[in-house]
């Protein structure tokens, strides 16, 4: 199997052979320290603020998506969400359930969110701004400078999905004055999945303590408290946590978060230059680091989507509803190689040959 969607991803040897052992009991000190060293290595790499607190939520990125609308956010806000896809569509839907008030910024497939979306909503009395840095289903990376500057002029609270770009493209949460990043342990992290991170800035743990509990198994003044201890209120996906454990330290003793970020960024280049003699558009022109957008000319990108899955034992990333012959994508996140990008290509060329595309 080569997997090249966007997660779960493959998984390197070390973090398979943990999944592989028996799941120890987490009730302990022992336990305890690994999460206490997942925390600091995840504020490190997000470079996250002093003070900034980790949540990790025993659910896939949209329980914690749903955690900080519940926690962070409550019905006296009026918040601003970019919807480019179907994760801005999903933190929309996250607000209407929740009786959040918000706008949405409403892109077009593929295109970028610029100054001129944004300068009609200054001085309209936004206390927040929802926003999925990478856009995973159309591939585009937001500007989140740009974005950023508007948060601070406008003084509003700045959430980030980065579940697809943490690792993969540069984030700097301090920097960038962002108060909540969220992502998954099964995309740059390359873990199976179950484990969601939440990363808090001083200003969002006290909304946090401030705002009513909406729930319980997703509440954050619970995780967090219990995490000072390095503990969490439920049981957690215990596996999934030592893997990430394992995946940190690697990244770290490896030359850290820059080095990772490189090694994608070099993943994503070399496909990107392979494709030169394909039929194939990147689709649009922001890609984020660790997903490629592909527009065939000429053919159902459902129907390359397919056949590379049933006649190559290769899988890559099809889209749905309108996108569905129109785009598919190509991951570069997890345990894949250069080497790996040309069996995918040579994949495509025979495809080629035999007349499956033209
Ligand atoms: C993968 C992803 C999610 C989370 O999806 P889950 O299936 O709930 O893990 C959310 N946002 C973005 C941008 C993603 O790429």
């Amino acid at each position: 199997m080569l997997n090249f969607t966007i997660g779960p991803v493959m998984s390197n040897d070390a973090v398979r052979a943990i999944g592989s052992e028996q799941v120890p009991y987490f009730r302990t000190p022992e336990f305890s320290e690994i999460m206490l060293q997942n925390e600091q290595l995840i504020l490190k790499f997000a470079k996250a603020s002093s003070e900034s607190r980790v949540a990790f939520i025993t659910g896939s990125g949209t329980a914690s998506m749903e955690s900080v609308v519940m926690n962070v956010l409550n019905r006296q806000d009026k918040a601003i969400v970019v919807n480019g896809g179907s994760f801005g569509e999903r933190f929309v839907e996250l607000c209407q359930l929740h009786q959040i008030p918000h706008t949405e910024i409403k892109l077009d497939y593929c295109q970028p969110l610029t100054e001129e979306h944004l300068a009609p909503l200054a001085g309209k009395g936004y206390t927040a701004l929802l926003v999925n840095m990478g856009e995973t289903s159309t591939g585009v990376l937001y500007d989140m400078p740009m974005i950023s500057r508007f948060c601070r002029e406008q003084g509003l609270l700045l959430v980030v999905d980065a579940i697809s770009t943490f690792l993969a493209d540069p984030f700097d949460m301090d920097a960038l004055g962002a108060d909540v990043m969220i992502t998954g342990s099964q995309k740059a992290l390359a873990c199976p999945p179950g484990i969601s991170v939440i990363v808090l800035s001083p200003r969002a743990l006290q909304r946090v303590d401030k705002n009513e509990e909406k729930s319980m198994y997703l509440s954050l003044k619970l995780a967090l408290k219990n995490g000072e201890r390095g503990q969490t209120p439920w049981t957690p996906a215990v596996q999934t946590l030592l893997q990430i454990n394992r995946r940190l330290l690697e990244i770290e003793s490896q030359g850290g978060v820059e080095v990772e970020i490189r090694r994608i960024s070099e993943q994503a280049t070399d496909f990107r230059t392979k494709i030169d003699n394909l039929p194939l558009e990147i689709a649009n022109s922001s890609p984020q680091n660790g997903v490629t957008p592909l527009h065939p000319i000429g053919i159902s990108a459902y129907d390359i989507f397919t056949t590379l899955k049933d006649k190559y034992q290769i899988w890559i990333c099809p889209n749905g509803g309108e996108l569905r012959d129109h785009i598919f994508r190509v991951g570069h996140l997890g345990a894949l190689t250069k080497d790996d990008n040309t069996t995918l290509i040579e994949a495509m060329k025979d495809m080629m040959k035999r007349g499956i595309i033209k």
